[in-house]
């Protein structure tokens, strides 16, 4: 049902959605679905409720050590998932079993996806990819370009070796690569955890931008739109966001608020409500599934995971896994990014995801140096971390 409806909104001629008038649609998730139409010059909603707050001097925030933190986060989480990322959760559960669990980086397991069983210990996969490449785009074009962030998805596409990348993305790039507008060229019911695990540099710059949440939403569903044309994967993308701008206001430590999860819940449902009119609904919201996991709360991870549907890359099951797990407790980067990682499923990119949170939270300098020192280009890494934290401050 959900996809029929999607199929009925995209064959609706240009600036009609769900058949509803341009008139009823609130005016900049509009703009950003159509074509012809920059939202890089769209006039976003400046709606100012819940803003994350500004950094004070007592928190001594330092944006590049945070900011790379976060980059580098996500890189070290990605590569501990890597070596049992698999299409069967049974699968990955064995090959965690039979290792006693993950602590370091491992080469791939025997039952690995195909295209990541030649990469070595400290490897990272697609989600670092693309969120280098989001962030190399937008350091490039000085701040935040969509247009910037499709390109460097055609770049990545056409020059990487594609380490575990979706169906759907590939097939996004694809279209891209072809011409079709990147309004245009996300796929229908794409509901992966492909936008989610690649926000992160939009989270930053939102956050030091003290932007809004109708101008956070925004940014997830125009680069959500490239790939993934579906409310699942842009509310996935954008709770992932929160969480990013929870760490960067967080005093250098991550220590949830106990009733964090439960505005997650409600920021859920708030940006689905926001989505109606052009995404669509679906009828497996995120926000249910969150709701739905919210009395495990505090559990083990591998509970955690099991609540929700072995955390695999459905991302109502991911990213409410991810979420869950930060909500959970006051997790040191390490012990966060391997809870992450041992509860199966989407092990790589829920790694990532996780990360992404702690690295922001602590900064690079708090990370341990055995993980940023032997991840794969880690130099690398770190100077554009540096380098798209000096735009973000410009
Ligand atoms: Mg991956």
């Amino acid at each position: 049902m959900f996809a029929a409806c999607f199929i009925e909104i995209r064959s609706f001629p240009t600036g009609e959605f769900m058949g509803f008038s341009h008139r009823s649609v609130p005016a900049s998730l509009r703009e950003l679905l159509q074509p012809g139409r920059g939202p890089d010059d769209a006039s976003l909603e400046a709606a100012p409720q819940q803003v994350t707050a500004a950094p004070s001097r007592r928190t001594a925030f330092k944006p590049k050590d945070r900011i790379t933190g976060m980059i580098v986060g996500c890189a070290v989480g990605d590569a501990l998932g890597m070596p049992v990322e698999g299409v069967e959760t049974r699968l990955t559960l064995h090959a965690l079993n039979r290792l006693g669990g993950i602590r370091d980086f491992l080469a791939p397991q025997p039952h690995v996806i195909r295209t990541l069983r030649r990469l070595r210990p400290g490897c990272w996969t697609d989600d670092t990819q693309l969120t280098l490449a989001v962030a190399r785009a937008m350091t490039r074009a000085g701040g935040m370009s969509y247009d910037a962030i499709a390109d460097a998805h055609i770049e990545a596409f056409e020059t990487l070796e594609l380490r575990g990348w979706d169906t759907t993305t590939k097939q996004a790039c694809r279209r891209l690569a072809q011409g079709t507008p990147r309004q245009r060229s996300g796929k229908l019911g794409g509901s992966g955890n492909g936008v989610a695990m690649k926000i992160s540099p939009v989270a930053a710059w939102s956050f030091m931008r003290k932007e809004s949440r109708e101008q956070l939403l925004n940014h997830c569903v125009a680069i959500g739109a490239m790939t993934h044309y579906d409310p699942r994967a842009v509310v996935g993308a954008y709770l992932i966001a929160l969480q990013i701008r929870d760490a960067l206001a967080s005093p250098r430590r991550w220590e949830p608020a106990p009733e964090r999860y439960s505005e997650l819940i409600e920021e859920a449902a708030w940006a689905e409500a926001q989505l109606v009119q052009t995404l669509g609904a679906s009828d497996d919201p995120i926000s249910q599934n969150l709701r739905e996991v919210e009395d495990g709360i505090g559990e083990a991870p591998l509970e955690l995971a099991e609540l929700c549907n072995g955390a695999t890359s459905y991302v109502c099951n991911s990213v409410t896994y991810v979420t869950a797990l930060l909500c959970s407790a006051p997790w040191e980067f390490e012990d966060g990014i391997i809870a992450a990682v041992n509860g199966g499923g989407d092990t790589d990119t829920n790694g990532s995801m996780v990360g992404a949170v702690l690295g922001a939270a602590y900064g690079v300098r708090k990370l341990p140096r055995r993980f940023v020192d032997k991840v794969e280009e880690s130099e690398m890494i770190r100077d554009l971390g540096s380098r798209f934290a000096d735009m973000l401050t410009v």
